[in-house]
C-alpha cells in the first residue's frame, strides 16, 4: 500500500481528462481501505472503480483510493439459483464472461459495459432489457464515518433507474467492497430488445445460448458505441427522462416524431438522444456530432459526449450545460446528467 502525490489521473477514467490527484492509492481489502481512510481523515475522497462514469472538472485536492478488491466465489446454490460474490475491484465484464463459461444466467444483458463490479449498484447498470436490480442478492459497504462493514439487502438499496440510494441519501458515506448476485442455474432468455432480436436474427443463431446474447449484445454495442480507448466518452451522459403522459401528448401534437416509452407508472420516458439531436448550438445545427475544440457530441449517438483528444473536463461540462438548456428551450423538459460530476 503506497500513497503516491501529485499523480496524473488520465489513465483512470474513461473521458482521458488529464488533472491531477493531489493524493492516490490503491487497496486490495477492508483494512487497507480502513488505513486509508485514517491517513488524513480531514482529506476529501474519490473511490474510483474504472474511472468510466466521472467527468474530472478539475484537480481534485484529496485522495484518491482506487478499489482493488478481488475474489469471485460462490456463497451456496439450490436447485434454481448460483449465489455469487465479487469483489468490487473485479471489471463487469471480465465477471459476465466468467457467469456466461459457466452458464449462469442473468447478466449476459450486460456485457462489455466498461467499469468495476463495485460501481455496478451506485447507478443500478443496465442495458438491454435487463438491470443489476434484476441479478442483485446483496453487498457489503464500509461505513467511512463509522468505520463498519454494513450488508445491503436488495431493498435496502432503493434501486430505481440509473439510481441507488449511494446516489442519493448516502452519496460519498460508504465504499462498496463486494456484490453478491443470484444467477439463474437454468438460464432464461431475454431477447424482448429489438435490436437484439434483430442482431441474433443478423448472426444466423439457430439455437439461443447466453454466449450467442453476449456475442450480439458486443456486436451492437461496438457499432453504436465509441471505444473509450480510442474516443474518450462515459456512454450516455444523460439520462432518459420521464415526463407526464399529458405532456408527452401536448409534446406529440408538435413534434410527431418524438420518441417515448409508457413506464408502468404511466408516465413516458423519452429517448433523450432524440431531444438532443433536435436541438443544437444555433439554428439549422444539430449537437449530433457537433465538435468545439476537443469537445463534442459522438456522431453516431448524441446522448454520447466526447473528449476528441485534449479536451478539458470544464469545457464538457459546459457543453452538457449548453445541451442541456437547449433541450429545456425547445421542448421545457429538464435533462438530468448521468455521468458524476466531480
Ligand atoms: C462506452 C460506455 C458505455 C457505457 N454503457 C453503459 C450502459 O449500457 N449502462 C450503464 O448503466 N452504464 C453504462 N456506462 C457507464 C459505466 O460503465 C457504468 O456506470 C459503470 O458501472 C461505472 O463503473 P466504474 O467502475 O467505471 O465507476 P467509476 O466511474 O469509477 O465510478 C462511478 C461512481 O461510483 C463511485 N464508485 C465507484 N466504485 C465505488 C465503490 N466501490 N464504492 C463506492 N463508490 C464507488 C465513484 O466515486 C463515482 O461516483 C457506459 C460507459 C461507457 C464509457
Amino acid at each position: 500500500m503506497q500513497i503516491q502525490e501529485n499523480i496524473s489521473l488520465k489513465p483512470y477514467n474513461s473521458f482521458g481528462i488529464d488533472t491531477k490527484a493531489k493524493f492516490f492509492a490503491n487497496f486490495r481489502d477492508t483494512d487497507e481501505l480502513s488505513d486509508l481512510l485514517s491517513y488524513n481523515s480531514k482529506l476529501d475522497t474519490l473511490i474510483l472503480g474504472g474511472g468510466s462514469n466521472i467527468l474530472l472538472t478539475k484537480d481534485f485536492d484529496g485522495i484518491v483510493l482506487k478499489n482493488e478488491i478481488s475474489g469471485i466465489r460462490v456463497l451456496h446454490e439450490d436447485n434454481e439459483y448460483v449465489y455469487v460474490k465479487t469483489g468490487a475491484g473485479e471489471n463487469w465484464h471480465n465477471f459476465v464472461l466468467y457467469c456466461i463459461e459457466r452458464n449462469w444466467g442473468g447478466v449476459e444483458n450486460l456485457s462489455l459495459i466498461p467499469g468495476n463490479v463495485g460501481a455496478s449498484p451506485m447507478q443500478n447498470i443496465g442495458a438491454y432489457g435487463v438491470e443489476l436490480d434484476d441479478i442483485f442478492w446483496d453487498l457489503q459497504a464500509y461505513h467511512i464515518k463509522e468505520k463498519k462493514v454494513v450488508t445491503f439487502t436488495r431493498s435496502d438499496c432503493e434501486f430505481g433507474y440509473r439510481e441507488s440510494v449511494f446516489k442519493k441519501k448516502f452519496k460519498g458515506q460508504f465504499v462498496i467492497l463486494d456484490v453478491t448476485f443470484q444467477l439463474r442455474k437454468k438460464p432464461r432468455f431475454n431477447t424482448s430488445y429489438g435490436a437484439l432480436e434483430h442482431e441474433l436474427i443478423r448472426m444466423g443463431v439457430k439455437e439461443l445460448s447466453l454466449k450467442a446474447i453476449s456475442d450480439a449484445i458486443i456486436n451492437i454495442r461496438s457499432s453504436k458505441l465509441p471505444d473509450p480507448k480510442t474516443i474518450g466518452n462515459a456512454g450516455s451522459f444523460f439520462k432518459n427522462p420521464s415526463i407526464s403522459k399529458e405532456q408527452y401528448l401536448m409534446l406529440k401534437s408538435s413534434f410527431e416524431n418524438i420518441v417515448g416509452f409508457e413506464n408502468i407508472e404511466g408516465t413516458v420516458k423519452l429517448a433523450a438522444g432524440w431531444l438532443i439531436e433536435q436541438c443544437g448550438p444555433s439554428n439549422g445545427i444539430s449537437w449530433k456530432g457537433f465538435r468545439r475544440g476537443d469537445a463534442g457530441c459522438y456522431a453516431k449517438q448524441a446522448l454520447v459526449l466526447v473528449n476528441y483528444d485534449n479536451a478539458k473536463g470544464k469545457e464538457l461540462y459546459d457543453l452538457s450545460e449548453e445541451i442541456l438548456q437547449s433541450v429545456k428551450n425547445k421542448f421545457g423538459v429538464t435533462l438530468e446528467r448521468e455521468v458524476n460530476i466531480i
